[in-house]
């Protein structure tokens, strides 16, 4: 028996999204640019699709710019504000940004951290910059009110973007309430294939392109587009509908590790409903990794990205965490597929690794 439980990494791919691809890049194989009207066919069903994305977030059509995913949408924002001369004079980011976002902005050197949404205000910089802040962790499923944060910035004559990659599909997003500038999304994470994602741009607000070609996108983000799977994406998220979180599976299995006195949960009352970090006594999380996966489990540690790098994550230590700590947390994530039996036989094979452990 193996049991997937590494959702926030990538979600395995609808079936109907791989149909819907195949079938599409087959028979619409036409560039959507050429004056044919087969290619305006292609047009239309990329342009159905934008504004059903646009409209998941409750944005206008002509905000949302196709990307490959979140990395380069992320780049895309920090690296497009940095290459305008009159480019911002700092940029306040959280601790916890993935690092799509996280180095762009070191590489900025204007950075200032806060770890909590509060910390901003102690800072009296009030020249116009960037915010940005995600809107919920990969790591440890903590959800940041972003809504406040775009108050400030733009109290502060600020812009503000936020990285919404563990967020979309799993908690509702409306960009006119939250009142952001810019939204960024991979949606692997959320049933479509790798490889397809999204910026949100609000109307009235530049960027800067970092790439020149054949003024695809608005020029953002020129280059052939990838017709597919944004026509499947488009279909996908229509299936999707309305986001309604659903914290059942999460109560279940944070109820049993609770019972557990080797395991400590780090959360904040705000959590989203699909990712549970747990901190385990005595055993560093590869170790225990590995010894899950021999039996059978797929998860983290704090998360794909950070795989294989030895020192422990910044997330976790800004979060509170010791460094030892740091080293002894997993990451534990899960979706539509997954069943309550799936969850009980993860916690049946921790308690069989830690026995096994202790002797
Ligand atoms: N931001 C966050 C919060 C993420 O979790 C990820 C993926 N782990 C990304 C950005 C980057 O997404 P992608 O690898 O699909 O470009």
């Amino acid at each position: 028996m193996s049991v997937y439980l590494d959702y926030a990494a990538t979600t395995p791919v609808d079936p109907q999204f791989v149909k819907d691809a195949s079938e599409y890049m087959l028979k619409n194989y036409y560039n959507p640019s050429s004056a044919y009207k087969e290619a305006g066919a292609v047009k239309r069903d990329m342009e159905e699709a934008r504004a059903i994305i646009a409209e998941s977030i409750n944005a206008e059509a002509k905000e949302i710019i196709f990307t490959s995913g979140a990395t380069e949408a992320n780049n895309m924002v920090i690296n497009g504000f940095m290459v305008n001369d009159e480019g911002p004079d700092y940029i306040f980011t959280s601790p916890y940004e993935h690092p799509s976002v996280a180095i762009a902005v070191k590489d900025a050197g204007l950075s200032i951290f806060t770890n909590t949404i509060e910390d901003i205000f102690e800072w009296n910089n009030r020249q116009p910059g960037l915010f940005t802040y995600m809107m919920a962790n990969n790591e440890v499923g903590f959800i940041q009110d972003i809504k406040k944060v775009a108050e400030i910035a733009h109290a502060y004559d600020s812009v503000i973007h936020t990285d919404a990659t563990q967020a979309y599909g799993h908690i509702p997003i409306d960009v006119k309430d939250l009142d952001v500038d810019y939204l960024t999304a991979s949606l692997h994470k959320c049933g479509c294939a790798k490889g397809i994602g999204f910026l949100y741009v609000k109307d009235e607000t530049s960027l800067f392109p970092l790439i020149y070609g054949g003024g695809q996108e608005r020029g953002l983000r020129p280059g052939t587009e990838n017709t597919a799977f944004i026509y499947a994406a488009g279909q996908h998220v229509k299936r999707m509908g309305v986001i309604k979180p659903d914290y059942t599976l999460r109560d279940y299995l944070r109820g049993k590790i609770k019972l557990l006195p080797y395991c400590h949960i780090n959360e904040t009352d705000n959590q989203l409903p699909n990712i549970l970090s747990i901190t385990i006594d005595g055993v560093r999380s590869d170790v225990l990794l590995a010894l899950l996966n021999e039996n059978g489990i797929c998860c983290s540690a704090g998360s794909a990205c950070h795989a294989g790098d030895p020192s422990p994550s910044s997330t976790l230590l800004a979060f509170g965490l010791t460094e030892d700590e740091a080293l002894r947390t997993i990451r534990v994530s899960w979706g539509n597929e997954t069943k309550k039996e799936d969850l009980d036989f993860f916690v049946y094979v921790l308690q069989q690794c830690m026995r096994l452990l202790e002797e």
